[in-house]
């Protein structure tokens, strides 16, 4: 099926065209690995799961997969610096060696955060790689000197910077994030990784070693340059390594627009001598609480371990961040998480009865319409992965097919289509249906009932079944006894 995206270059959905349909290739600016990345995070880490599977599913395509671990920047070296009060016991003992500090550190948070996207869905084996940015320091290093070597880079007080107004001579700087010359302050350097469209200026490319601080000997024109890698450059270097340029489709949340993205592109373009670095580029939106940017200070921030601990099912998580268009805000709130809840068990018990139909269905009409439900849910995915109205189609496929008036052939269709439909989502299970194990408060209200009803206190009935149905169960009598179902 033909897909189409959104690439941010165009500011429009095009066609999807890859350079090679057995291999395409993707590369997704990953975490920088100081802490517990939050759900914020893991709503962009989703994003990118969700296009490679419909890549892979309704494509048809091969993908090769790369996330990068972003491990060398101001925030893991402060976190990784001797007496450093974010380094924990679980890292091991601080040694004299700030490298082998910083490699200690940032492994303790790579690890949490690989069994953290587990935990949501995402499956380790789907990744061509995940590099370390510390591991490709060598290219980096070359793609520096190619840069200078060019004519876009100069070396000032130890550091080496982007000349971005020569680059601009040959370039357009601001494609992907339209930045207006009057922003742009010629002849200023900016040492910080993060900067916003009024400080355009030069950027880092390498920074000049500090005391205390891990290094790696950089060489140019015979001057030695002992310093570290600028976080721009790292994507630039690690995506040519590991893809080749051009790849196909360059991913990340929408505040990597500016400047990182467009800076891993004039690195790209000054050192590498290719005219794009990637041929599509997507953007995920943010992710609000209760429609509020998350933040510490508003108490709203949020991890993945936090909303385990309130018995929150990560698959569920993982459906409602999903089931959400990906390039409009994701506002998280409980009530629209319960709502996902439902949803997704409304779909997850449609397969029991689907399966249970196959094994023993009275109806031996086919339904020619069953064959719609493929094509309707899976046009939707190809359309800049529309989840939302292709589980709106679903929904209105199972409204209009009850899985009881389905023959068993019948059932067997529509089973295999959401199987499918599941390697995209990755939510249901496809076992046999779980037996219902009744909560003990549950039994114990409805043995209370039970008795009340033989005494004939109808009253005392009557409130026992209100106090079972506000635990989201309900009773129904027999004559003998009484069956508890889940409302
Ligand atoms: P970082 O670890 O800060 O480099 O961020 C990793 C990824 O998460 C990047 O692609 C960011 O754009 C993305 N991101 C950060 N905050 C949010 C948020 N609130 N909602 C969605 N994506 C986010
Ligand atoms: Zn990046």
């Amino acid at each position: 099926m033909q897909i189409r995206l959104y690439t941010t270059m165009d500011r429009d959905v095009r066609e999807f065209h890859p350079i090679d349909p057995n291999d395409v290739r993707i590369y997704s600016c990953g975490p920088t690995v100081y802490d517990v990345a939050h759900i914020g995070n893991m709503r962009s880490f989703l994003s990118m799961d969700l296009l490679q599977r419909v890549l892979r599913t309704v494509g048809g395509y091969k993908v090769r997969w790369v996330m990068n671990i972003t491990d060398i920047d101001d925030k893991t070296i402060d976190g990784s610096r001797v007496g450093s009060a974010r380094w924990l016991p679980a890292m091991g003992t601080q040694t004299g060696d700030v490298r082998e500090n910083l490699r200690a550190f940032t492994t303790y948070y790579e690890d949490v955060f690989r069994q953290d996207i587990t935990t949501l869905g995402i499956q380790p084996s789907d990744f061509y790689a995940m590099p370390r940015a510390t591991d490709f320091i060598a290219p980096m290093m070359d793609l520096i000197k190619d840069i200078v070597a060019a004519g876009f880079g100069y070396v000032s007080d130890g550091s080496v910077y982007f000349n971005v107004n020569a680059y601009r001579k040959h370039y357009t700087y601001g494609r992907l994030f339209t930045i207006d010359v009057e922003h742009f302050r010629e002849g200023v350097r900016i040492d910080a990784d993060e900067y916003d469209r009024e400080s355009v200026s030069d950027f880092v490319l390498w920074k000049g070693r500090k005391e205390g601080e891990p290094s790696w000997d950089l060489e140019i024109d015979g001057v030695p340059l002992p310093g570290r890698p600028g976080w721009h450059i790292e994507c630039s270097a690690m995506s040519k390594e590991l893809l080749g340029l051009p790849f196909d489709i360059h991913t990340g949340g929408v505040d990597l627009r500016f400047p990182h993205h467009e800076d891993e592109i004039a690195q790209c373009c000054a050192g590498y001598h290719v005219q794009e670095q990637a041929n599509y580029w997507m953007h995920n939106e943010f992710l609000e609480i209760e429609g509020k940017k998350m933040s510490k200070s508003l108490g709203n921030f949020f991890t993945l371990r936090d909303l385990l601990d309130r018995e929150y099912d990560p698959l569920d998580i993982r459906f409602a961040m999903i089931g959400s268009h990906y390039r409009a805000l994701f506002n998280f709130t409980i009530d629209g998480l319960a709502a996902s809840v439902k949803a997704r068990e409304r779909v997850q018990d449609y397969i029991y009865d689907l399966a249970d139909v196959m094994a023993a269905s009275v109806i031996t009409e086919h339904r020619p319409s069953v064959h719609s439900l493929r094509t309707s849910v899976f046009a939707e995915l190809a359309d800049d992965l529309h989840t939302p109205k292709a589980l709106a189609a679903l929904f209105s496929f199972m409204n209009d097919h009850k899985a009881v008036t389905l023959s068993a052939s019948d059932a067997e269709i529509v089973l295999g289509v959401l199987q499918e439909l599941n390697n995209v989502f990755a939510v249901w299970s496809f076992g046999p249906r779980p037996a219902v194990v009744v909560p003990d408060d549950v039994t114990t209200l409805a043995e209370q009932r039970w008795a009340a009803r033989a005494e004939k206190n109808w009253a005392e009935s009557d409130r026992l079944r209100d106090a079972i149905n506000a635990l989201g169960w309900s009773m129904m009598d027999g004559k003998t006894s009484y069956t508890l179902e889940k409302l």
